[in-house]
C-alpha cells in the first residue's frame, strides 16, 4: 500500500510513500523529506504507486486510530484548498500541540457535572424568545445572523441555544474574540453548565490544552467556549456553533494557515448540518451582505434588556478646542466637565484612545526629522514609564536622544498622545481619582486583566484608561460615561475598511455606558466631526450606515461586491523584493479574466518590517471561482519556480492590507 502524505510544512502539494503496515487516513506519520524526518498526515492511500519517480517508506506510523474526526478532517480539507493554505500545516493547526496517541489511551473519564444550573438565569424578554425559537427550531443546517444592540442580552440566548441542544444530546461551540477580554462570558457558560463546558485558547499550558482536548474527544465536555483554533473542537454530534462578536478582526488568523474563524465556523455547520448563529452588534459588512442576499437568516434585537435607552452621544470639534486652548489639548472642556460630574455622582468612566505608548513619535521641529525604527519603516513609539522610544511592530527599544541626530538642533518635540500620556494627564487635572488603565503594556498576562477588571467592576477604579481592549464586550452597570480621544485618527489608515472599523469601535464602546440604572452618555472627540461614521454612530443608526458604505464599496468595487485576495511579496533584499513582486504581477497579468482587477504591485503601506522589505498586489474579481483559479495557478507557478510559500504569502479574504 501507499500513502498520500500532506507533510507538515508550508507546501501546497503531497507526497507519495510506501506503508509497511496499515494505516487510516487522518493519521500521523514520520517520513524522510529532503534528508530530514518530518511528521505528515495521511490524506489517502492508494494501491499502485506513481510511476518514474523514487518512492520512499513511512519511516513509523505515529497513530493508530487518527486524532482528528471526519468532520474536521473534511474542513481541514476545505480550509486548505479555499485559503490555499498549505494541507499538513492546517491538519497540524487542527490538534493541541505535543498530543500523543497515548494521550487518548491513558485518559481517564472525569466526573460528568450535572446538566445545566439555571440558578441565576434571568427570564427571557419577548425579543430573546424569539430569537431562541428561531434557533431552536432549525432542521440541519442553518445559518442565522443575530443583530443585537449591545445590551440587548445575547448571552442568555447563546446560553439557553446551547441548553436547548445538549438536552437534544448535541454538543455546542462558541466561539469569542479573545478569552482575557471576555472573562464574563467564560464564567456564565462555567457557571451555567459546570463540570461539562472546556475552554480552549493558545495561551493555556501545553499540558491543559491537551487536557481540555482530550475531554472533548472523550465526550466529558460537550459544551466548548474558545478563541478561533477551537473551530477544530473535536466534538461530535456538534448541533449549535455560536460566533460571538462576529465582525471581530481577531478571528482571522494573520499566520500560516490563515484562514477566517467565522466563515470556518460557518462551513463546519454546514458540512455536520448543524446550526451556526453568529452574534454581533455591529454585523460586519461581509456577514449583512449575506444576509441581504438570503444567505443566512437575519434577526434583531433593537431594544436593550429593561428596555434601558441606548447611550446619547455627543460629538466635540476639537479644531474648537484648539483655538480656545491656543494649543493642542488632550481633554475638552466637555469631556473633562463630564467625567468631573462621574467623579462626584461616584459613577464610573471609560476612556478610550486606540494608541499605547506616551507619544505617538518624536519631531524636530527645526529640521522636521522623525525618529524611525531602523528594522522598520514605521515610527517610533515614545514610552515615558521606561523613558524609551519603541517600535510596535519589532519591538525595538532605545533611549531618546537630547539632540536631532539629523541638525543637532535641541527643539524635538513629542507629538500625537498615547494612552501612558492620557494617564497621567487624567492624573494631574483629577488628583483625587482612581485611575487604572489597559493596553499592551500594562497588561502582560491574563491575570492583569482579571485584576484591573475585577477592582474596576468592585467599584475600586473611577476612571478606566486604554486602548481598544476595553471596547470589548464587557459588563459595568454603573459606568455613565464613555469618552473616546483621537477618534478620527484610524479613519487615516489605507485600509479600504477604515470607516467600518471606526464605526464598530465607536458603536461598541458607547455600548458599555448605561447598562445599569443610570442613562450613559458617550463624548467623542474628533478634528473631522462631519464624517458620516461619526453620525451615523452617533445615532445608532447601522442599517443607514451600511448602506452608506455599501455605496463605496460598489463604486470601488471592493468585499462584500467583489472577492477579494491579497499578495505580498518578501525579501530582505528590496531589489529582489521589487523584482519577484513585478513577476509575480505578470504572471497575474497573463492569466487574468475580465472579471479580475489587479492593483499593484507596489510597495506594501509598511514597506519594511524587521528588515524585511515588502510589496503588495491586491486582486479583486467579481467572481469566487476565476480568483480562485487564478491563485492556485499562481500557486503552481511559485512552486515551479521554486518560490517558498514564505516568500510569497497570499492571502484569501483578507482583513488587514497593512
Ligand atoms: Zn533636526
Ligand atoms: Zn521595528
Amino acid at each position: 500500500m501507499y500513502a498520500d502524505v500532506a507533510v507538515c510544512l508550508p507546501l501546497s502539494r503531497t507526497f507519495v510513500y510506501r506503508l509497511n503496515e496499515p494505516v487510516h487516513a487522518g493519521c500521523r506519520v514520520l517520513v524522510p523529506f529532503r534528508r530530514r524526518e518530518v511528521e505528515g498526515f495521511v490524506v489517502g492511500l492508494r494501491k499502485d504507486p506513481p510511476s518514474g519517480i523514487a518512492i520512499h517508506d513511512v519511516q513509523k506510523v505515529l497513530d493508530s486510530e487518527p486524532l482528528i474526526r471526519p468532520d474536521v478532517f473534511e474542513l481541514c480539507q476545505w480550509i486548505s484548498d479555499y485559503y490555499l493554505a498549505p494541507p499538513g500545516e492546517v491538519l497540524k493547526s487542527a490538534l493541541p500541540p505535543g498530543i500523543s496517541a497515548k494521550h487518548v489511551e491513558k485518559h481517564v473519564a472525569g466526573i460528568a457535572g450535572t446538566v445545566c444550573d439555571r440558578t441565576n438565569a434571568p427570564s427571557l424578554t419577548a425579543d430573546q424568545a424569539r430569537v431562541l425559537n428561531l434557533i431552536e427550531q432549525s432542521n440541519g443546517f442553518h445559518a442565522i445572523l443575530l443583530h443585537g444592540v449591545t445590551g440587548s442580552g445575547k448571552t442568555e440566548v447563546y446560553l439557553r441555544a446551547v441548553e436547548s441542544f445538549l438536552a437534544r444530546g448535541k454538543t455546542a461551540l462558541v466561539l469569542v474574540p479573545e478569552i482575557g477580554l471576555t472573562p464574563q462570558l467564560t464564567e456564565r457558560f462555567a457557571e451555567r453548565f459546570p463540570g461539562r463546558t472546556a475552554v480552549l485558547h493558545s495561551s493555556l499550558t501545553k499540558r491543559r490544552r491537551i487536557d481540555d482536548w482530550l475531554r472533548i474527544y472523550h465526550g466529558e465536555a460537550p459544551v466548548v467556549i474558545g478563541t478561533r483554533s477551537a473551530v477544530f473542537a473535536p466534538l461530535r454530534n456538534l448541533g449549535l456553533i455560536v460566533v460571538d462578536e462576529e465582525h471581530e478582526t481577531s478571528y482571522k488568523q494573520e499566520e500560516m494557515p490563515r484562514y477566517h474563524a467565522r466563515d470556518t465556523a460557518v462551513m463546519r455547520a454546514k458540512f455536520g448540518g448543524a446550526v451556526a448563529v453568529l452574534g454581533s452588534a455591529t454585523p460586519s459588512m461581509e456577514s449583512f451582505r449575506n444576509a441581504e442576499g438570503k444567505k443566512y437568516t437575519y434577526t434583531a434585537i433593537s431594544n436593550r434588556v429593561e428596555d434601558r435607552p441606548l447611550p446619547d452621544v455627543e460629538i466635540v470639534n476639537m479644531r474648537e478646542e484648539y483655538s480656545a486652548a491656543g494649543k493642542q489639548v488632550v481633554f475638552s472642556r466637555r469631556l473633562i466637565e463630564a467625567v468631573a460630574l462621574r467623579l462626584e455622582r461616584g459613577e464610573q468612566t471609560m476612556l478610550l484612545l486606540n494608541r499605547r505608548g506616551y507619544a505617538a513619535f518624536l519631531l524636530c521641529r527645526h529640521c522636521g526629522f522623525t525618529f524611525q525604527c531602523t528594522s522598520c519603516s514605521v515610527a517610533m513609539t515614545f514610552h515615558r514609564s521606561i523613558d524609551k522610544l519603541v517600535c510596535h511592530y519589532c519591538g525595538e527599544a532605545k533611549r531618546p536622544p537630547s539632540r536631532c541626530p539629523d541638525c543637532n538642533s535641541e527643539y524635538i518635540y513629542y507629538v500625537g498622545e498615547g494612552t501612558e500620556r492620557l494617564e497621567a494627564e487624567l492624573r494631574q487635572i483629577f488628583q483625587e481619582a482612581r485611575i487604572g488603565r489597559i493596553d499592551r503594556d500594562t497588561m502582560r498576562h491574563i491575570r492583569d486583566y482579571e485584576r484591573v477588571l475585577g477592582g474596576f467592576r468592585k467599584g475600586e477604579i473611577d476612571i478606566l484608561v486604554g486602548t481598544q481592549m476595553i471596547a470589548k464586550g464587557h459588563d459595568f452597570p454603573r459606568v455613565t460615561l464613555v469618552g473616546v480621544i483621537g477618534a478620527d485618527g484610524p479613519l487615516s489608515l489605507p485600509d479600504f475598511r477604515a470607516a467600518e472599523r471606526t464605526f464598530q469601535l465607536l458603536t461598541q464602546v458607547a455600548g458599555r455606558s448605561g447598562r445599569g440604572d443610570s442613562p450613559g452618555e458617550v463624548v467623542i472627540q474628533a478634528y473631522v466631526p462631519d464624517h458620516y461614521t461619526f453620525q451615523l454612530a452617533c445615532t445608532h443608526r447601522f442599517e443607514d450606515f451600511y448602506a452608506h458604505e455599501s455605496r463605496y464599496r460598489k463604486a470601488m468595487f471592493y468585499p462584500p461586491f467583489a472577492s477579494l485576495a491579497g499578495i505580498t511579496v518578501l525579501d530582505r533584499d528590496p531589489a529582489r523584493a521589487a523584482t519577484l513582486a513585478r513577476d509575480v504581477g505578470k504572471f497575474l497579468d497573463s492569466v487574468k479574466t475580465p472579471a479580475v482587477r489587479i492593483l499593484g504591485p507596489a510597495p506594501a503601506p509598511v514597506e519594511r518590517i524587521k528588515s524585511v522589505h515588502r510589496h503588495q498586489l491586491l486582486i479583486k474579481s467579481s467572481s469566487r471561482t476565476v480568483l480562485h483559479r487564478m491563485l492556485k495557478q499562481l500557486q503552481q507557478h511559485l512552486e515551479d519556480n521554486k518560490v517558498g510559500a514564505t516568500r510569497v504569502i497570499v492571502d484569501v479574504d483578507p482583513v488587514s492590507l497593512m
